[in-house]
């Protein structure tokens, strides 16, 4: 068998277009959907990331406000920068660019942040609702892999999902996803015994360990679906955390990396900056872009 390889990145294109028209039809309301990217020292990696975050919000017509901070920038500075974003009805998204120097604290930054502008959904209220099932801004990153195992799968309900990591950017929030879907989810995690026999189990099998090439083709039920959410630098380039040679033998469907759930990351953040524009301003979600 030949896997089918879901193509993230041009999931993420229509999405991005579908944005775009919806951001046009705001503004013919008098409405700009506005995002801040808060980015504190100069982490590389860090930096690439908010500016493409910067072009993309831009390119669908959101205005995009970015604040660069020294690394040696106090956390009550940093605090004070988010209360004033949090009053400015020009800003609809607010998303702090991980991760923080050691000398802040991840959890007191995220939880000043409004809720309703919390765009990456890391605040400690979304995580509640998302948990409990009420209406919550999302985690990019898990939201961008359920729009494509929905696209892929139709319903999700009964199959068997494994998800493998369980931080609370990816896994755990993913897990959620799946579980508001009626998959039924295990989380595995760097104690769970028997790995491979687990995941030849699922239905459904998304990898976010952070381990290049991590599951082998043959930890794989043929014809399951895998989502891969490993950005791995390696000497070969980026690389996820499936073995693509071993899985497109045996899985119905995959996402590539790169061109697989990285381009659906951004494309949700700006997803979840037009459902955060849309409940401050009183309008109804836009379809399709929440769970
Ligand atoms: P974390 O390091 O926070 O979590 C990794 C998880 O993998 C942990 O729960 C850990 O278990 C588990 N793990 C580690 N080793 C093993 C093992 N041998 N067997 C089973 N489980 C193991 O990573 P993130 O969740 O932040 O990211 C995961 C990957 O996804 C990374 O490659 C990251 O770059 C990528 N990523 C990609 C994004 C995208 O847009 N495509 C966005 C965010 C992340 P334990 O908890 O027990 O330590």
């Amino acid at each position: 068998m030949t896997a089918q390889i879901i193509d993230g990145k041009a999931f993420a294109a229509r999405l991005r277009s579908r944005i775009a028209a919806e951001v046009a039809t705001l503004a013919g309301q008098g409405i700009t959907p506005g995002l801040a990217v808060v980015l504190v020292g100069e982490d590389p990696a860090s930096q690439v990331y908010v500016r493409s975050k910067g072009r993309m919000t831009r390119e669908v017509g959101m205005a995009s406000f970015e604040h660069r901070l020294s690394q040696q920038v106090s956390q009550q500075e940093l605090l004070e920068l988010i209360q004033k974003l949090n009053e400015d009805p020009a800003v609809h998204g607010i998303l702090v660019q991980l991760p923080l120097p050691a000398h802040m604290d991840e959890a007191a930054v995220i939880n000043a942040i409004t809720p309703d502008k919390d765009v990456d959904g890391f605040h400690i209220l979304n995580v509640g609702r998302l948990a409990t099932g009420q209406r919550a801004m999302v985690p990019c990153t898990p939201l961008g892999c359920l729009m494509l195992l929905r696209d892929h799968l139709g319903s999700l309900a009964g199959r068997n999902a494994v998800v493998i990591g369980r931080s609370n950017i990816v896994g755990k929030p993913m897990a959620q996803l799946l579980l508001r879907d009626s998959a039924t989810v295990t989380i595995a995690h760097s104690r769970t015994e028997d790995l491979p026999e687990l995941c030849r189990r699922a239905d459904i099998l998304v990898a976010a360990v952070g381990r290049p090439s991590f599951v082998q083709g043959d930890w794989i039920k043929p014809g399951a679906t895998v989502i891969d959410v490993g950005i791995n630098r390696t000497e070969d380039g980026l690389v996820g955390d499936v073995d693509h040679a071993g899985a497109s033998q045996v899985a119905g469907a995959f996402t590539p990396v790169p061109g697989g759930v990285g381009p659906m990351t951004i494309a949700c953040l700006l997803a979840n900056t037009l459902t955060a524009t849309a409940r401050i301003h009183g309008l109804p979600d836009p379809e399709g872009l929440t769970p």
